[in-house]
């Protein structure tokens, strides 16, 4: 190294320093040296791989710029770090391009929850198509479903899936470069990155990784300029056959305002949504929510949460939450009764209105008949026998008028309807064994 090199050095750093902040530069610049320097390459000792990563992603052109200004070459930069700090002849082989490749890779600036993992996903018939795609995908990036759109209404378990994949590919597939982030996150980067005018830094980190994840995709909405960022992302990404995993509170046509271009690449993969979950599904998720929390709640309450609690997976884990925090407060175990008391405010036990459409539903089932034939004008006793029962269970259990009701079946008038419902208080009356059945299907409909 001569003095003329060591001139050049402090030259160049003086140059970054102009185009980063000084927390930036104490973090990343201070600890550098430079270990050898010839006119189109330059060797730098960096303390750590982690460094050499980070200002390879996002310090490299700002390097290179500074460079430039000093010698009027834009030197290809190479990194060295301790354990195999070059001599002026050896120098160390990694390189920016191709970009350096470093184990157990994940650019993210949100931590990880350790419970996101595919094991602790409850598959249900809800679930089980975005569940399926994306252990495919983790399996096989780039390989299966590219890119993969997950949507769904809040809390059904996107932001876990994402995760789950990371973790996957974190412990199967160390070496490869995985960044996770949130919409928002990618928004603010790449306004930072015009302000700062270090776009070149921002695309060269986006567009080198394996796997890029990015959460509540929705949040582009509105933003013109991202998007058409973002578009050129995705087509590098894609045309190097790079995974790329979306996730969206609506189908990719709804979101507002979101490019046509944008919506068409993102149905070239698989467009998954995730629906509310089932009863069951709700009881298998409640039981292994609880497990994580080391906590015994027994199978009514399971079942009592479940009932009242039936959108949103996470206000069911918020009641297990709950659950624990009051059981742990009264030294008590979970029973029913602690059940209603701690979440009176979270389930709303209102007596409930039977709708028109379960009750069809149960006789249709009951009867093993078509719903079609049972709103349509056929008038064969086993149809006409059923569709009685039904005009006088929605009269009983509704709020329904006689006209509303004919409406349902096929326009008939409010006398048909009266005439119905006389005709099973008859036989309810004549018939105990009717009567008894009658009562069972009410009992189903409202069990309290
Ligand atoms: P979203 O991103 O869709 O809003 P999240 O992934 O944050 O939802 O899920 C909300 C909570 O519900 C998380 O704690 C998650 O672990 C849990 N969750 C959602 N679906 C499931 C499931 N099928 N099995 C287990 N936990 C789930
Ligand atoms: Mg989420």
């Amino acid at each position: 190294m001569t003095s003329q090199d060591l001139k050049v050095w402090n030259h160049v750093l003086t140059q970054v320093g102009k185009s980063v902040s000084a927390q930036q530069f104490s973090t990343w610049f201070q600890e550098l040296e430079l270990s050898q320097l010839t006119h189109d390459q330059v060797t730098i000792s960096v303390p750590s791989q982690f460094h050499q990563d980070w200002i390879s992603n996002n310090y490299y052109s700002v390097l290179q710029d500074a460079f430039q200004s000093c010698t009027g070459s834009r030197p290809k930069i190479l990194f060295a770090f301790p354990q195999t700090r070059p001599n002026t002849k050896s120098v160390q082989k990694s390189t920016l391009s191709p970009p350096p490749r470093v184990q157990s890779r994940l650019i993210s600036e949100i931590q990880l929850n350790d419970h996101y993992t595919f094991k602790n996903f409850v598959v249900g018939p809800s679930n089980s198509l975005s569940h399926a795609a994306s252990v495919a995908v983790a399996e096989s990036p780039s390989l299966t479903y590219n890119p993969l759109f997950l949507h769904s209404a809040v809390g059904l378990g996107k932001t876990h899936l994402m995760q789950a994949i990371c973790w996957h590919i974190l412990k199967e597939e160390p070496q490869k470069t995985i960044y996770y982030l949130s919409c928002e996150d990618f928004v603010n980067e790449f306004i930072t990155s015009v302000e700062r005018g270090e776009l070149e830094s921002f695309r060269y980190k986006f567009r080198h990784v394996d796997v890029l994840l990015i959460d509540d995709i929705h949040f582009l909405a509105g933003k013109e300029r991202t998007q058409e960022e973002f578009f050129h992302t995705f087509n590098t990404l894609y045309h190097a056959k790079k995974q790329i995993i979306l996730c969206s509170d609506s189908p990719p046509k709804e979101i507002p305002t979101l490019e046509d271009r944008l919506v068409s690449r993102f149905k070239w993969g698989l467009v998954t949504k995730i629906e509310s979950p089932h009863f069951e599904t709700r009881v298998a998720i409640l039981r292994r929510k609880a497990k994580i929390r080391k906590i015994d709640v027994p199978l009514d309450v399971l079942h009592f949460v479940a009932e009242h609690i039936d959108t949103n997976v996470r206000e069911l884990e918020g009641a297990i939450n709950i659950l624990a925090a009051y059981a742990a407060a009264k030294s008590q175990s979970i029973d029913i009764h602690l059940a209603r008391q701690c979440l009176k405010d979270q389930i709303k036990v209102s007596p409930v209105q039977v709708s028109i459409d379960t009750i069809l539903e149960l006789i249709v089932e009951h009867f093993g008949i078509r719903l079609s034939e049972l709103q349509s004008k056929k008038r064969s006793r086993s149809i006409t026998f059923p569709r009685q029962i039904c005009m006088y269970l929605i009269k009983r259990l509704t709020n329904y008028s006689l006209e509303e009701i004919g409406g349902y079946f096929g326009g008939r008038d409010h006398s048909t309807v009266i005439y119905a419902i006389e005709q099973i208080k008859k036989k309810k009356s004549s018939d105990p064994e009717f009567s008894e059945y009658l009562e069972k299907l009410v009992r189903i409909l409202k069990p309290n």
